[in-house]
């Protein structure tokens, strides 16, 4: 038997799996022409930034879409828009990328965290339900991992309270919900090109709707509150969260590009679930076995399962933590996040009273999330890397590295309390 490399014995890969991000010579000749151009920011027509929000307005079947500097600035927008004022509530899942619940504490507002589905790790309608109250006035659904959130359930509850939805599609562009792309299903969608993202320009955002009057205060918004197409006043008050050229023409070539990566992710996701599943303690989310046929198509932001020690020990003995497993896996050569996650009630701003910068907020219920978080085990471009853009041969090693942990185990098990001290 092999050692884990974690513990000294030889990685069982030192390949490198696909990168992330992936570019050819178009961004190099799009960044020369938009250099050559001398215009390198601002809104203005027949700018770069409007030739690729057309673009991704046709993509997603919308009749408006507008550039910003990035995600958050995206959803800051969109709450804006939709008249977030000081003290009003705004559903959000306890487990998300804590820029969704920031996003609304910035425009001091309080975030209101609903748990999640534990096969999917999405907010659900029953969930947001609960946690909504007189003062709710926007949920924001987050499409996780890529995975298009139940929008018929949030939608048949945000219809009956007259509630708007923001789809976060940061992690979804290119997801698909009955039919229909993510982004296209709420109110205002809200799109991140940050460096991980489905498609990126390193940093960057996008807004979408099918409303007209959302739309124009969107773009009044972002642009120092002067209204689309008029020059001088500023009757509004909006920021500064515009995207340069230089982003918006690295945008358009990678657009092109996102259709081969969502049906290569979409192979290699399917390999890895198939397996996986197979190995014990092992739950790719959602188990292959309760894909949802409403999900017509997933944005492979990432490749998500659960990680259940005592499974994986087997024989009344708790296998190596979470923690220990993702650093053994690393070691092996396996790209993995190694970061600790933890729900949106527990980061510190929301939890913790005496930090600086403590933020109002309320918990309806997030013992899901806190579950999920404490178990997951992530791979894909949350962890920076494009393995899911791999053959199934490839993709293999990951298997055969899961195997050699699971055979070495009672070693790690042996080493976990000096693991702990070292490497994690
Ligand atoms: C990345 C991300 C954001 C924030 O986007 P930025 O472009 O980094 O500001 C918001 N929500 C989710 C779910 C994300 O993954």
């Amino acid at each position: 038997m092999t050692a884990l490399a974690l513990l000294g014995g030889p990685p069982l890969r030192t390949r490198p799996f696909q990168t992330w991000p992936q570019f050819d010579q178009t961004e190099v000749d799009v960044l020369a022409d938009v250099l050559n151009s001398r215009r390198w920011g601002g809104v203005h027509s027949g700018s770069q930034g409007e030739s690729f929000e057309t673009q991704l307005a046709a993509y997603l079947q919308v009749p408006h879409a507008a550039v910003v500097s990035s995600g958050t600035a995206g959803l800051m927008i969109a709450l804006r828009a939709l008249g977030i004022r000081p003290g009003d509530e705004v559903v959000v899942p306890a487990m998300t990328y804590v820029a969704t619940a920031t996003a609304v504490s910035l425009l001091s507002g309080v975030p209101v965290f609903a748990d999640i589905d534990s096969a999917t790790h999405t907010i659900t309608g029953s969930s947001m339900k609960a946690a909504i109250s007189e003062k709710t006035k926007a949920v924001i659904a987050v499409h996780l991992g890529g995975h298009p959130a139940d929008m018929d359930s949030l939608s048949a509850v945000a219809d009956r309270y007259g509630i708007p939805i923001i789809e976060d599609c940061a992690q979804s562009l290119g997801a698909a919900y009955n039919g229909c792309q993510t982004g296209s299903l709420g109110a205002i969608g809200v799109f991140s090109f940050a460096s991980t993202k489905n498609i990126t320009a390193g940093e960057g955002g996008a807004i979408v709707t099918h409303d007209d009057e959302l739309a124009a205060r969107i773009a009044s918004l972002r642009d120092h509150g002067r209204p689309l197409g008029v020059a001088g006043d500023h009757p509004e008050l909006g920021w500064n969260l515009r995207l340069s050229e230089f982003q918006s023409a690295i945008l358009r070539a990678q657009l092109a590009r996102l259709n081969d990566h969502l049906a290569a992710k979409a192979t290699g996701a399917a390999y890895l679930a198939s397996k996986l599943a197979n190995l014990p303690g092992l739950s790719p989310v959602p188990m292959p076995t309760d894909l949802d046929p409403r999900v017509t198509a997933h944005g492979r932001f990432s490749f998500a399962f659960t990680f259940d020690s005592e499974t994986f020990g087997g024989e009344g003995t708790s296998g190596p933590s979470v923690s220990v497993f993702r650093a053994a896996l690393r070691a092996e050569g396996i790209p993995v996040s190694l970061r600790d996650l933890v729900a949106c009630p527990d980061e510190p701003i929301y939890a913790n009273a005496t930090s600086r910068d403590y933020s109002s907020s309320r918990t309806a219920s997030a013992a899901q999330a806190r579950a999920a978080c404490a178990r997951l085990v992530l791979l894909g471009q949350a962890a920076g890397s494009g393995l899911l853009l791999n053959e199934s041969a490839e993709l293999a090693d990951v298997v055969r590295a899961v195997e050699k942990i699971h055979e070495n185990r009672h070693h790690l098990r042996r080493e976990q309390r000096q693991l702990s001290r070292i490497h994690i």
